[in-house]
């Protein structure tokens, strides 16, 4: 299951795995997979609810399992 995470550590997972910034958009910043297939959108809150965070994690479907956590 996820677990709710502060927006900073969503944003350096999703750098760790070489997504990229795309665009700023009035309540989510949306980050581009590596693969080019894929996109997400954090919302521009501190914490990051869990269910946001398992919805992140589907996006971003090419990368391993709770690579998110
Ligand atoms: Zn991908």
């Amino acid at each position: 299951m996820p677990k709710p995470m502060k927006r900073r550590e969503v944003i350096k997972h999703l750098e760790a795995i070489g997504a990229t910034f795309l665009r700023e958009g009035g309540e989510h910043t949306v980050y581009a997979c590596p693969c080019g297939q894929h996109t997400t959108a954090v919302p521009r809150h501190r914490e990051i609810t869990a269910g946001v965070v398992g919805s992140i994690q589907r996006q971003i479907e090419c990368q391993p399992k709770g690579w998110l956590q």
